[in-house]
C-alpha cells in the first residue's frame, strides 16, 4: 500500500511541492524533493526536503526513521548525479542556534571545493 504523506507545509518549500513556485528540480519521489539552493554556499549546493511538513529534527517522531533514512539515500545518489565524486558535506541546521531559516526540515548538499572545519 501506498505510504501517505502530508504534501507541503505553509513554508515556501510547502509551496514549492505543490509547485506553486518553481525550483530547479534535481529529483522526486513520493516522500521527498531536491532542488538547487537559490542561494548557493558552494558551487554545488542542493537540498533534500521530505514531503511530509516536519518544520526542524527535532519534531521528527520515532515513526519518522525511515523517512530521514531515505533522505540520506536520495542525497548520495544525487551527490553523484551532481559529479560529487570527491567528497561533499551534509547539513541539517536545527533551530535558532542551529541557523535554521526556513522550518520545513531538509538535508543541505553542499560541494565542488574543499569544506572547511569548523563551519562558522
Ligand atoms: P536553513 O537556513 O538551513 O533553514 O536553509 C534554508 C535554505 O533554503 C537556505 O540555504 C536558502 O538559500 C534556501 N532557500 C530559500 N528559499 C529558497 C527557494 N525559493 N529555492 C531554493 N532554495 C531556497
Amino acid at each position: 500500500m501506498a505510504q501517505s504523506v502530508q504534501v507541503g507545509g505553509d513554508t515556501i518549500f510547502g509551496k514549492i511541492i505543490r509547485k506553486e513556485i518553481p525550483c530547479e528540480l534535481l529529483y522526486e519521489d513520493d516522500k521527498c524533493i531536491a532542488f538547487n539552493d537559490i542561494q548557493p554556499q558552494a558551487p554545488t549546493h542542493f537540498l533534500v526536503v521530505p514531503k511530509k511538513p516536519i518544520a526542524q529534527l527535532s519534531k521528527a517522531e520515532d515513526s519518522d526513521a525511515e523517512l530521514l533514512g531515505h533522505l540520506m539515500i536520495v542525497a548520495k545518489k544525487c551527490a553523484v548525479e551532481m559529479g560529487l565524486t570527491n567528497g561533499y558535506r551534509l547539513i541539517l541546521n536545527e533551530g535558532k542556534e542551529g541557523g535554521q531559516s526556513v522550518y520545513h526540515m531538509h538535508l543541505h548538499v553542499c560541494g565542488g571545493r574543499q569544506m572547511l572545519w569548523p563551519p562558522g
